[in-house]
């Protein structure tokens, strides 16, 4: 999307902890300094936040920053600044909302320098670049309820500052930057995606198949509930003269509305078989649920790529399976194929929104499909590199299970 030379992605993958912890000490400034309480904002409490953020004065620069653009008017600061803008001017609003904007203005000052800093380093910032993921922001309720490693685990591994061999090597603290399982040069993006003996061990396919069985049961809970759900009553609605029709919920739109009698195959155990009646091949999609009432097929493929090859994953597996699909079709089945991604650390890619939008899954369904497979991706990338330099074992897998 680099098309005027400004970046022009709407927004982090994540929400830095540090902006999470300005956010929150800010509101907490606030407080003290706007207290109701004479004795409370007179007492210039400093929210203490380490030595070199000072929340007192973030809400200052926020104040002002804020006080500039509604005399300017909305200026792209840096290479960012393009997607927000204050709506409302601070002079003209109080209390709890002033507050907010306060807050956001923070949160966008942050980001800012951040996505600045980022987007110039090549490495750390490659995250900046990834067109096809779905955003994850990491709250402080995450952080307090999560495992405080694996949540560092992510952040370190976005921004790939984690002890590869070739950061090692970097760092001087490493005589070589070479892999331990094979003799490449052990990047971050080797070690977790693209190490030939990693493969040949079975790691990656492991982690593959952690993601398919969590997408596998999102799908099965999904195909039981549409069994309920399955062509209910026409209900007569009736609407008074000059009210508008309001929109019902949708219960039959999704293709698993539109049969009852889908049966859900995974490639997990057993390697799963396409099945011969409906055509002849030697490929093995991960995923197919077929409707034999109403000749309907649905075909799905997961990978669980880099994030920066989301994409150029989902291109190969759209070629892969063009043939097969329009045999399929041309034998009278209605066959539905989408490729999948699940980035390895846990970014889902847009694929996955619409796999799901187009099967009917939608909602709180869609979101816990969503969060599972990301989830899922995730822990797995994590065992894989805390294993990165032991042998592969059976025993090995079953723990990170
Ligand atoms: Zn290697």
């Amino acid at each position: 999307m680099e098309r005027t030379g400004f970046i022009t992605y709407t927004a982090l993958p994540l929400s830095g902890l540090t902006e999470e912890f300005m956010v929150v000490r800010t509101r907490e400034a606030l407080q003290y300094r706007d207290s109701r309480d004479c004795k409370v904002s007179s007492a210039c409490i400093e929210v203490r936040t380490g030595r070199k953020w000072n929340a007192g004065k973030a809400v200052e620069v926020a104040e002002s920053r804020l006080r500039q653009k509604a005399l300017v008017g909305t200026v792209a600061t840096g290479r960012v600044g393009l997607d927000y803008f204050p709506q409302t001017l601070v002079s003209q609003v109080h209390g709890k909302e002033r507050h907010h904007l306060l807050q956001e203005e923070v949160r966008a000052s942050v980001e800012e320098e951040r996505v600045s800093r980022m987007v110039g380093l090549q490495q750390q910032g490659a995250w900046t670049r990834w067109e096809s993921t779905l955003q994850r922001r990491i709250t402080w309720a995450n952080i307090l309820q999560a495992d405080f490693q694996q949540v560092r685990f992510l952040v370190q591994a976005v921004y790939d500052v984690l002890p590869s061999p070739s950061n090692l090597h970097v760092w001087g603290k490493n005589e070589t930057p070479y892999c331990l399982l094979c003799s490449e040069r052990g990047s971050l993006e080797h070690l977790l995606s693209s190490c030939p003996k990693a493969l040949a061990d079975g790691r990656y396919r492991w982690r593959h198949d952690q993601v398919l069985k969590a997408i596998a049961e999102s799908l099965a809970s999904a195909i039981s509930t549409s069994k309920n759900h399955h062509a209910p009553k026409k209900a007569v609605h009736f609407i008074k003269a000059g009210e508008k029709p309001q929109a019902l919920p949708q219960l039959t739109t999704g293709l698993l509305h539109k049969a009852s009698d889908w049966q859900l195959e995974v490639d997990l155990g057993k390697q799963l078989r396409f099945p011969h009646h409906i055509a002849k091949t030697r490929l093995c999609p991960d995923i197919t649920i077929i409707s034999e009432a109403s000749r309907q097929l649905i075909i799905l493929e997961l990978t669980v790529p880099w994030e920066e090859r989301i994409e150029e994953a989902n291109e190969r597996k759209c070629a892969k399976y063009q043939e097969l699909v329009e045999e399929c079709r041309e034998r009278g089945w209605r066959t539905f194929y989408e490729p999948i991604e699940i980035g390895c650390r846990g970014f889902a890619g847009r694929s996955l929104c619409k796999v799901l939008r187009r099967l009917g899954i939608t909602g709180v369904a869609k979101k816990r499909a969503i969060r599972s497979a990301s989830e899922a991706a995730e822990k797995a990338t994590r065992w894989l590199w805390i294993k990165r330099a032991d042998p592969w074992t059976a025993i090995g897998t079953q723990v990170g299970t």
